[in-house]
Order: C-alpha cells, then structure tokens, then sequence
C-alpha cells in the first residue's frame, strides 16, 4: 500500500521551501492579486479516500481547466458531433496564442486550446436552455457538491482584458464555425473560465475521468469511449505547448489553468490536483509540475 499522505506531506515541504515560484497571470487583473505563496495539492484513490496537504482548500479560479468539463457536457449533449467543428491535433502553442495556425479552415486545432473552447462554448449557448446555469448545475452534480460557483469578478475582469479572446471568436464567426453572437458566446466563456474551485473539489469532479466516466456516487457522465477520448486529448494538447515535457516529467493525462491550477489523474488508480499561482513561462504552474513529477517518480504510478 502507498502511503499518499506521507508522500504529499513531502511535496508540501519541498513546495514551500521553493524560492522562484513563477510569475502571475497578470493579464487579467484580478488573477494578479494573487498570494504567489499558496501551495495546496489533493488526491483522492480509486476507493475514495481522501488525501490533502497545504492550501487544499482554498478556492482559485480553474480557468483553462473548464475546458475539460465543457468539452465533456458538449459530448453529451450532441455527442460525436463535437468533432465536425473542432479537431483533436495538439497545437504546440503557447496559452496566449492566436494565429491563423490554430484553425484549419475554420476548425481549431483542439478544444483545450481558446478557440476551440469557443467553439465548444458556442455548442452549449446552442443546445442549453440556461447554459451558465445548466452548465453549474452540471458541474455541482458530478461533484456532489453545490458550494462550487463562479466568481463574477474574475468573470469581468477578463471580459474587460479579453481582446483576444474577442479576436478568436470574430476569426471563427468569419469562417461561420460560431452560430451565436460573439457577445453571448464569450460571456459563457468567461464564466466558465472564473469557476473557483479548491484542489479538493477539483478531484471530485475530475474523478469521473479515472473511474470509467462515473462520479463518485457511481452515476456514469461519459461513455467508456469519450473518457478515453478525453484522456488522450488531455495528455496531448492538456498543457499549451509544454504537453510534451509534462508527459514526460509527469506521465498523466491532466490539465493546467492559467490560475496556478493542475489536475491529473491516472486510470482506476487516483485523480490528484494541485494549486501554485506562480507560472512557468509556458503557462503552467511552475511549483504545480514540480509536485506532480515527484508524486509520480515517488510513487512510480503513472500511465508509462
Ligand atoms: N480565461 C483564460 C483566457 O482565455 C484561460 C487561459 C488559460 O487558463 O489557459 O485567456
């Protein structure tokens, strides 16, 4: 038997004992504010056990990380549909990339890039009837837990600094691969981006990826099909263009936010995630890699 405890308790001392922490993501002011001090990671086992250290249960905004779950309501909403208007080729690109490389004819590279969230945000203004609303609720009920909400002031403070984000979706409206106004669409996807959540609730509801597609009461969300489709896709496009180096150092499939948050999970064995402001120059949460290549290599669990 491992002993996670034991193990995080290590990475947690390890953690704070890191003097060049990263850099904020100061492009949207209010994630700018930020303590680059915080240091929290979550496991939780096949058997749901639970497993903490550090700030585990502070809420940061997930960002990137939603585009996991909005890709995976999209498959369930109109299913292998999905990939008429978005590919699942990794982009290689950094997580502020815009360039005419991330589509194809209108088709984004991958949904876990900007455009192709806004593809997959555009799907759900589509099909849901109250779709910030319908999406929470989604969200609230494979966690189990209805405390999860969004933080408006997240939500503005990037709609205010979204002029990319703007810029991608005008691109996708010329090439018609956005059929709801660039307006809507990128309000669901601000809010969706500003979901706050801890490392705790994060492997609650991550926990579905590594459990055949069921939460941890046992209700199936996905197909055993679309968990692996959305495992691959996580391993290979799930950290801007550094999804290589993270494969190698860490060998999970996961997803990292420009917050300071990761979440990564191996199949039938454990979903973990971790929160450190501070980014690497590729985007990712420089303390957050670091734990995770250690849980890994001490562990000597990964998917390789
Ligand atoms: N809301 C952020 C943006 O669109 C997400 C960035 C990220 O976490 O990769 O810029």
């Amino acid at each position: 038997m491992i002993d996670f405890q034991s193990v995080l308790n290590a990475i947690n001392d390890d953690a704070s004992n890191v003097k060049e922490r990263g850099e904020i993501a100061d492009y949207i002011p209010q994630l700018a504010k930020i303590d680059v001090k915080h240091f929290g990671i979550h496991l939780i086992d096949s058997q749901q056990k639970n497993f903490s250290a550090g700030d585990s249960h502070e809420l940061f905004s997930i960002q990137s990380i939603s585009k996991v779950l909005t890709l995976s309501l999209a498959l369930n909403l109109i299913g292998e549909d999905v990939w008429k208007r978005v590919d699942v080729e990794p982009s290689g690109d950094p997580f502020n990339h815009l360039s005419l490389l991330e589509l194809e004819n209108g088709i984004p590279r991958n949904p876990l890039i900007n455009p192709g969230a806004i593809v997959i945000a555009d799907i759900l203004v589509s099909q849901l009837e109250h779709p910030k609303d319908d999406f929470l609720t989604f969200v609230r009920n494979i966690a189990n837990d209805d405390s999860i909400t969004y933080d408006e002031s997240v939500a503005i403070s990037e709609k205010e600094t979204g002029f990319r984000n703007f810029a991608a979706a005008n691109l996708l409206k010329s090439y018609d691969n956005l059929n709801n106004d660039v307006e809507v669409v990128l309000d669901f996807y601000f809010h969706q981006c500003s979901l706050s959540m801890s490392c705790e609730q994060l492997t609650h509801v991550f926990y579905m990826f590594m459990n055949h597609g069921k939460c941890r009461r046992n209700k199936a969300y996905l197909t055993l099909s679309q968990v692996k489709r959305i495992n691959a896709i996580m391993l290979t496009c799930g950290f801007y263009d550094e999804a290589g180096e993270f494969a190698f150092e860490v060998g999970l499939p996961g997803k990292s936010g420009v917050g300071g948050g990761i979440v990564a999970l191996l199949p039938n064995k454990f979903c973990v995630a971790t929160w450190s402001p501070g980014l690497n120059p590729k985007g990712n949460s420089k303390i957050g890699m670091l734990a995770l290549e250690k849980l890994t290599t001490e562990t000597e669990l990964s998917i390789f």
